[in-house]
């Protein structure tokens, strides 16, 4: 089963994440804003496969947190200081991203 999270917090450009099994995952935010799962970031797939990926550049308020909230007691909504909030991260997702547990 998925361990939920217990806490979580900014600890400098990282986002530490607590989990319920006792694992501490630790995802920098720049790599955390890369791995953003939304249509726009991750790209939609047409028929044939291919991904169209969004063009958003992403600047030095792009790999800030503004708000961290945890929605639906199943993952996180990140949003940044550029304004971007679209994207949710499932706790799953964020586990298979800390490569240490995974
Ligand atoms: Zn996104």
């Amino acid at each position: 089963m998925q361990p939920g999270l217990e806490n979580m917090a900014v600890i400098g450009n990282e986002l530490a994440l607590r989990w319920e099994d006792g694992i501490e995952s630790y995802l920098p935010l720049d790599f955390l804003r890369k791995s953003c799962p939304c249509a726009l970031c991750a790209g939609e797939k047409d028929i044939l496969g291919n991904v169209y990926k969004g063009k958003a550049k992403l600047g030095p308020q792009s790999v800030q947190l503004k708000r961290c909230t945890i929605v639906g007691g199943y993952g996180i909504k990140p949003e940044w200081m550029d304004g971007h909030d679209s994207g949710i991260y499932s706790f799953s997702y964020l586990r298979s991203l800390d490569l240490d547990v995974a």
